[in-house]
């Protein structure tokens, strides 16, 4: 198999593994079929970044996965130098500007993680790449495995896949949760020791969502912890989806609105100022579908609204549906040349009207609104 059909195997195979591919980050595949996903970055810009596997060989066998070892399917190595100078290749062509590298677990985690790191120093070294890499850290990576990633790296990750470890035995009986929480807090403390040098995008981690009959409230209770206890940069949710040929396969796939549901909640956890205590869940646990996390409050806190948007605090304007940081910073700023009266100066700012005019006032006076028949 050559270069390219490895990179055609081995960039399909790392389609599962969605720490780079969500939000307005879609795959894009260029003509020769490599797989390159637009992803932004911590600072607002957009790299577009190869994302591989080193290997689709794995000895473990999780219950979701596409490479899982008992699954048949053809099995494929790249050698360090070989991707190296591969992506090489192809950043010189102008066709990437950054690598996501995950890999299988193939002779067990020590040799997995040699392999991800020695083609990461020849990109870094050799080829003098200077710009994004994302680095996977495999369960059971040593300790020093997991410094030199942080040194080689913009952003490092862990899967944990599961909020806890009762959930991760329903999906990856092999794997230990405290195992998995272990390197992300030896990643904190790298990242804390290298001032702003290490790792500088910090680390992220990963949940598959609805595979293991856990709950959003569950999901969203560890990520808040991590967040708060171990600093993670931030989270991504993936909606579980069966695979033919793996023990999950009759499992019905989680719906996409889950999966966006947990994103809106999360953002408003890392942007707008919300608790964990904030966010509304269902009997079961889970967050409604009928409206985002963010209506749901407003709906539910009736004594904080209507809120007079010309006296209004930021953190008052936050809570408001319809009102993101960029509105409120526009509304902010506007209100000091003066009072805004209509709706439209809301619209001008950048506000999603129609959602904000029941939980306003706008110099005293509820502007117009329509009841919404419809939720979203
Ligand atoms: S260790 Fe990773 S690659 Fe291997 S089966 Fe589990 S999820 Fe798949």
């Amino acid at each position: 198999m050559d270069v390219e059909q490895k990179i055609e195997a081995l960039g399909e195979s790392a389609q599962f593994d969605l720490c780079n591919a969500c939000g307005a980050a879609t795959r894009t595949r260029d003509d020769l079929g490599r797989w390159i996903y637009p992803t932004p970055l911590p600072d607002g810009r957009l790299v577009r970044v190869l994302k591989v596997l080193m290997t689709n060989a794995c000895e473990k066998n999780c219950y979701y996965c596409a490479t899982r070892a008992s699954r048949d399917i053809p099995r494929v190595s790249f050698q360090p130098e070989e991707l190296a100078s591969a992506f090489d290749r192809m950043h010189r062509a102008g066709l990437v500007d950054g690598l996501f590298l995950s890999s299988g677990i193939g002779g067990g985690a020590e040799r997995a993680m040699d392999r991800m790191i020695a083609c990461v120093e020849l990109v870094r070294l050799r080829y003098a790449f200077r710009g994004y890499i994302h680095l996977k850290i495999l369960p059971g990576a040593s300790e020093a495995h997991i410094e030199r990633a942080v040194q080689l790296a913009h952003r490092v990750s862990v899967n944990l896949e599961a909020p806890d470890a009762e959930h991760l035995m329903a999906i990856a009986p092999h794997k230990d949760f405290r195992e998995l929480i272990q390197p992300i807090e030896v990643v904190k403390r790298l990242i804390e020791a290298g001032e702003g040098r290490w790792a500088p995008s910090g680390q992220t981690t990963q949940f598959v969502v609805g595979a293991a009959g856990e709950s959003d409230q569950e999901i969203l209770s560890t990520t808040v912890r991590l967040y708060q206890e171990l600093r993670l940069k931030r989270a991504y949710f993936s909606a579980f989806q069966p695979i033919p040929g793996t023990p999950l396969e009759g499992l019905p796939p989680t719906p996409a609105w889950r999966e966006h549901r947990l994103y809106q909640a999360d953002w408003l956890l890392r942007f707008y100022g919300f608790t964990f205590d904030d966010l509304v869940f269902d009997a079961h646990g889970n967050l409604p579908r009928r409206a985002d996390p963010k209506m749901m409050y407003a709906r539910t806190h009736p004594e904080l609204f209507p809120v007079e948007v010309n006296r209004a605090s930021r953190e008052e304007l936050l809570r408001v549906p319809g009102l993101g940081p960029k509105a409120v910073a526009h509304i902010l700023r506007w209100r000091r040349q003066g009072a805004l009266r209509e709706l439209a100066d809301l619209r001008k700012a950048g506000a999603v009207t129609e959602r904000a005019a029941p939980f306003i006032l706008l110099d005293g006076r509820r502007p117009p609104h329509q009841l919404s028949l419809w939720d979203e």
